[in-house]
């Protein structure tokens, strides 16, 4: 018989010629199992998305709560449906009051998509700035923001009137002017290799921003919902951007995006033209279900005062001279190796250990290290135990 990875790799699109193919049978908590009851850690937390582990019960709860009333019904915008309605006000609970109004997406891509447009549109200019090595997704309008020219270029011709600065470069931050119609910017860089920005230069592009006129946009769909050990990265730079876009963790393991912002620039989607943006499955009610369970198993189980210490403990047992340099804020983190030779071989031997973790887009020279914030003090250790012995192995 045919066996599913043939399958895979026979019948499903592609998007590396080095697929890991693990087959997943199934997940719980901090692990995947295998169809032969294999186990593997999930440190990766599938990009940044099961911050509260995978199947965790209070969402399986909502989703079927939900199931059993309605699916999808209509076009977001147009039906009043309650989950959609809580959620978008349990989100805007835990921000600050400047934010009114979430259209919700079916992933990261379209809130930037969707945030760029709105951005355009209230300020009437065209120009988008975003930084050097970001990513914001692969859609044309976000891959036009990459700052990376391989990835750029491949596609082009992509959005014109975009421009970089550097991530963390004051001097850079002269590109910013009064036709600028917004910066868009992770709010800690995940591809580039987990980059935190200073205090000094994420105050003064907020500066720069209020002194012309632009729209300071953060891009929070890495490091929102508790990752940093915040609800939200903004949070550390006591800085607040005029709109954020999320997505990942904020679902539960549910398929959802949403971009968030004051009424008034929100409001510029509603006429002339109207329906000028508009969306089938986004903020599906099972997606929106499950984004309010997520969000109270955070609040409820208190996961992010725990994650100090465990990104602490992270950091203590993998001190080692053979790590370059271990970068991060809370559990996204990056452990900062030589090469890609290393990083490829210390996350193979990892694997075959039952311990999942991966490199970065634009930094293959580091691993990364994002694991469900649900991850134990024990089960950190039995992860760095493996991880150490990989290092000393092919470092
Ligand atoms: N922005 C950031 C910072 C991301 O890391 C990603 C995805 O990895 C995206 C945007 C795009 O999100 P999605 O893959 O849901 O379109």
């Amino acid at each position: 018989m045919i066996s599913n990875r043939e399958l895979f790799l026979q019948n499903t699109a592609q998007t590396s010629s080095s697929p890991r193919l693990v087959e997943v049978d199934k997940a719980e908590g901090v692990y995947l199992y295998g169809p032969q009851g294999e186990r593997y850690m999930d440190l990766v937390s599938g990009f940044n998305v099961s911050n509260i582990g995978h199947r965790h019960p209070k969402v399986l709860e909502a989703l079927q709560q939900q199931m059993e009333k309605y699916l999808h019904v209509t076009v977001y915008g147009e039906f009043v449906q309650a989950p959609q309605v809580m959620f978008a006000t349990e989100l805007l609970a835990v921000l600050p009051s400047s934010f009114a109004s979430v259209y919700f997406t079916n992933s990261g891509a379209e809130a930037v998509e969707g945030s760029m447009k709105i951005a355009k549109k209230f300020t009437g200019r065209r120009q988008i700035i975003a930084a050097e090595k970001a990513y914001h997704g692969s859609t044309q309008g976000a891959l036009s923001l990459i700052g990376n020219d391989a990835y750029r270029s491949a596609y082009a011709p992509l959005l014109p009137e975009i421009d970089f600065i550097r991530f963390n470069d004051r001097s850079t931050l002269d590109k910013i002017n009064h036709e600028t119609a917004a910066v868009i910017i992770e709010a800690v860089q995940g591809e580039a290799g987990v980059r935190v920005p200073d205090l000094d230069f994420i105050r003064a592009l907020r500066q720069k921003c209020n002194e012309t006129g632009t729209l300071l946009i953060f891009d929070e769909i890495q490091t929102g919902f508790g990752r940093t050990g915040k609800m939200f990265a903004f949070e550390h730079f006591d800085v607040v951007p005029d709109i954020l876009m999320l997505a990942k963790g904020i679902g539960g393991g549910m398929p959802l995006g949403a971009f968030v912002a004051r009424k008034e620039v929100m409001d510029v989607i509603k006429d002339n033209p109207m329906l000028g943006h508009i969306t089938t499955f986004g903020g599906h009610p099972m997606s929106c279900a499950a984004a309010r369970a997520s969000l109270q198993v955070i609040q409820e189980e208190q996961l992010l005062d725990a994650v100090p210490e465990k990104a602490a403990r992270f950091r203590e047992l993998l001190d080692s001279p053979k790590i370059k340099e271990i970068r991060g804020l809370g559990l996204m983190m990056c452990i900062q190796l030589e090469s890609f030779d290393q990083v490829y071989a210390v996350s193979n031997y990892c694997a075959g250990q039952g311990i999942m973790i991966d490199w970065y887009l634009h930094c293959e020279t580091a691993l990364r290290v994002a694991p469900p914030l649900t991850i134990t003090l024990p089960e950190i250790e039995d992860a760095c135990k493996i991880i150490r012995t990989a290092i000393e192995k092919f470092c």
